[in-house]
């Protein structure tokens, strides 16, 4: 636990404070680290948010992200001053440190007091204050409980609001994922109370698709979806030709690995993703079958139980064929599996 006394202190003198996030940060992420630097700032902190990477165009709504200090081959040396000189470094919403990217070095050479709000499995950063816990919903509802805690609900203007309940929506997958808990709800009802207009955040986010998202994820259904019932598992590949089609822009395959989990019978879900880079890999699964174990034993990644991400050095049918041999090993884990 942290000491409220002792951050209420901090707080009384303005401070240098950044607030950083996971590499593609997503509703949460973003959400959470704008909703804190809101709160932040009505005490007069000088806070910049930094994230490793650019954000997807349908999350430019969020009130404050045109602030976002985004790291590109432009911004490395301004990013690493803004770190390099703060009092306090907020790390939101992951748990390792090469989630970080292109940050990593700076955070972890920094001089500043390094405060974790988080909920991933496997935390490996060194903190000075944390708010850590897997049964949260999200780094959302965590910053939430950490307003709470301070006092200070009556802090949370509609702005601020909207930015949490955004983070609360997606990692809730809109209320229906098992860590929709009662607190979750009655977070969402004190937040519309505050104000916020969820039917607009809920369509700003999910009724915001290109007509090329659109055509992709047709095509990916009718194309690229594979069914392998003996599994109990779906996954997507799609290459750089695929998406290349189909105009792909940053977060438009986000979601697509939950068509395959919607499959009647199914338990493990992925999606392989060819990058320019490198591999990327989506996990989804329901029940006791743990997709953060799969995701860090075999593809260098982590997240949730039953949702996971990583990546591979191996090419896209390298790595699909590295996940197909991985099947026979967890068949039974698979069939024990239940909802
Ligand atoms: P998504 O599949 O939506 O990208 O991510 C699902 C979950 O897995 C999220 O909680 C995300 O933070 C985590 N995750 C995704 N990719 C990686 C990765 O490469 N490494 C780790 N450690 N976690 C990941
Ligand atoms: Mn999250």
């Amino acid at each position: 636990m942290f000491d409220t006394q002792k951050i209420r202190k901090f707080l009384q003198t303005p401070h240098k404070i950044t607030i950083t996030m996971h590499h593609n940060p997503d509703a949460d992420a973003l959400g959470s680290s704008l909703a804190l630097g809101h709160y932040l700032k009505k005490f007069g902190q000088e806070v910049t948010l930094v994230s490793p990477s650019a954000y997807p165009d349908f999350l430019a709504w969020m009130p404050g992200i045109e602030e976002v200090v985004v790291l590109d081959d432009t911004t490395l040396s301004r990013c690493s001053k803004i770190i390099g000189d703060s009092d306090i470094v907020f790390c939101l919403d992951f748990s390792t440190y090469n989630r970080l990217k292109g940050l990593e070095d700076c955070v972890k050479s920094c001089s500043a007091h390094i405060f974790v709000i988080d909920h991933h499995l496997n935390p490996e950063i060194k903190a000075d204050f944390q708010l850590w816990s897997t049964e949260a919903s999200s780094t959302a509802e965590l910053v939430y409980q950490f307003i709470d805690l301070m006092g200070d609900l009556d802090k949370i203007d509609i702005p601020t609001g909207e930015c949490m309940y955004a983070g609360i929506v997606t990692d809730t997958s809109s209320f229906k994922h098992p860590n929709t808990t009662p607190n979750v709800h009655r977070i969402a009802a004190k937040l519309m109370e505050l104000g916020v207009n969820a039917n607009r955040v809920q369509r700003l986010i999910y009724d915001n698709n290109s007509p090329s998202r659109m055509r992709l994820l047709g095509y990916s259904l009718l194309e690229k979806l594979v069914i392998l019932p003996e599994y109990r598992t779906a996954y997507f590949t799609l290459s750089q030709a695929d998406l290349q089609k189909f105009e792909n822009k940053l977060g438009d395959t986000e979601g697509l690995v939950n068509y395959a989990l919607s499959i009647q019978g199914i338990f493990l879900a992925a999606i392989i993703i060819e990058k320019t880079d490198q591999v990327k890999l989506s996990f989804r699964s329901i029940g006791d079958f743990s997709v953060n174990e799969l995701a860090a034993q075999h593809f260098l990644g982590g997240g949730h139980k039953n949702a996971a991400g990583g990546s591979s050095s191996l090419d896209l049918k390298g790595t699909e064929e590295q996940f197909l041999q991985l099947l026979p090993h967890y068949k039974k884990s698979l069939w024990e599996a239940s909802l």
